[in-house]
Formats: C-alpha cells, structure tokens, sequence
C-alpha cells in the first residue's frame, strides 16, 4: 500500500461538487483504494486498492482519456497533472479512494507541484495525513458517522481534525435516513471540542445502495441542534451529479 509510485484511477477536469468549495474548477486526482467501507459510497471502483491502468484526460474538459499502466511515478504524475492544471482551476484535489492510503507517493510528488493543493480524506488516517501536511492547502475532512461507516473511528477523527487544522479545513458530514441523534451529536461535540469556527458541511445523502435519503425537516432539526455549538454551517449535497459532472 505505501509505495514511492501512485496507483491512480482516473486524473480529469471537473466542478467540485461537494464542501465549501463547491462549484470551484479543479483538476482531480483519483487515487485507487480506501480503508473504509461506507455504505453511500460512489466511487465503488476506487476501493480497489489497485488497478492496471489509470485514464488520463487529454486536455481539460475533452473527455478524451489515454490509458496509462499504473502504478505512476512522482515525475510522470507531475507532468500528467501539470498538462491538465492551468488558469481557469482552482486547485488540484487529491481523492479516492482514500488518497492518504498513498501517503509515501504523495509525500514525494507533492513538493514538486506549485499550484494549490486540496485533499479529500475520509479523514481517519492521521499519521498518513502528518506526513504531507506541510504540503496541503486546504483539507476536506470527512467525519464518518458508524451508522453508515459499520465501524465507529471517533478516535482517529479527532486525532486527525487536531493536526488538520493546521492548515485550513473543513469538515463534511453525509447525513442519511440511518443518522441518529446520538452519533450525530457525538460528530458535532468532537468538532466543538476542537474548534466550534471550522466550517462545517451537512451534507445530505444522494441515495445509493441500500442508504436512505435524510427527510427534508430532518436535516432542518439536526442543523438546529448542530447550530447551538458551531458557528460556520452550511447544508449542500452533492451538486456535480445535477450537472451531469464526473
Ligand atoms: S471513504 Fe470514500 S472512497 Fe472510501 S468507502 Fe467511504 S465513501 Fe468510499
């Protein structure tokens, strides 16, 4: 798993979809594997934690792939991307899968590149997230409610939330028809512990696999109990998926 080169899934231009950068340009880095198993997941190929071939965009939006074998060192993922990130995006996020499964490439690859860095991470890896932390711009942290994660990662979270917010972060939480009361209030206690001016996403499930959308007063009574402790919340969904975006 912890190697000098990447296995990627798939490097393209698109519209952040989800957080507080929503709507942003981004080129996206889609690293193959993950630690977790969440029931919502879309990305379903990604938790393969390697594939033989990475697709590869050929300019910016083209939706013209070249298929390359994987698994791609530091320089040649640098000159993938590089073709790829110019004026109009924002940053370049790294995702998954879980990117920081990759830890060891991205440790090597990221001083190499000069634009802006943003990862996407479940965020239960922390000492995967402490070796490329001085190379982060901006990290956006899931917290993994049990419900839908099968497993409870409180600790990891909370370690992980502590060294992210050295950099600028936010934290996003996939709300569904499972969330209860008491995981839900655990996330928000743990976030407030930290610091109560992260920004926060409530995120509302898009329906998959056997996970249940989150009913429309629901979501308004968690964000009112949210509320009392946080002060920067937000409710989006998922909105790359209305626009017919990767
Ligand atoms: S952390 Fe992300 S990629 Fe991994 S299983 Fe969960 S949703 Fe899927």
């Amino acid at each position: 798993m912890m190697s000098a080169d990447a296995n990627i899934i798939e490097i393209f231009s698109s519209i952040q979809g989800e957080g507080k950068y929503v709507g942003c340009r981004q080129v996206f880095v889609r690293f193959a594997g993950c630690n977790a198993t969440c029931k919502y997941c879309d990305t379903m190929t990604s938790r393969k934690s390697s594939v033989t071939k990475a697709q590869i965009e050929e300019s910016p939006g083209s939706r013209r792939f070249m298929s390359v074998d994987n698994p791609i060192e530091p320089l040649q993922l640098l000159g993938y991307i590089t073709n790829l990130y110019d004026h109009k995006h924002h940053s370049v996020s790294f995702t998954g899968g879980e990117p920081l499964c990759h830890s060891t490439a991205l440790s090597l690859f990221l001083p190499m590149f000069r634009g802006i860095k943003y990862l996407e991470t479940n965020g239960t890896l922390p000492d995967e997230l402490e070796k490329v932390l001085p190379h982060i711009d901006i990290i956006s942290m899931d917290i993994k409610l049990p419900s839908v994660a099968g497993k409870n990662y409180w600790e990891e979270h909370r370690n992980f939330l502590r060294i992210a917010k050295q950099r600028e972060v936010f934290v996003k939480i996939v709300i569904s028809g499972e969330t209860n009361d008491a995981e839900f209030d655990t996330a928000i206690q743990l976030i407030a512990e930290i610091d109560n001016n992260i920004p926060v996403i409530l995120q509302p499930v898009t329906p998959i696999n056997s996970c249940k959308s989150v009913a429309p007063e629901r979501v308004l009574f968690l964000h009112d109990k949210a509320s009392v402790q946080l002060n920067d919340l937000r409710v989006i969904p998922q909105t790359h998926k209305y626009i017919g975006q990767m």
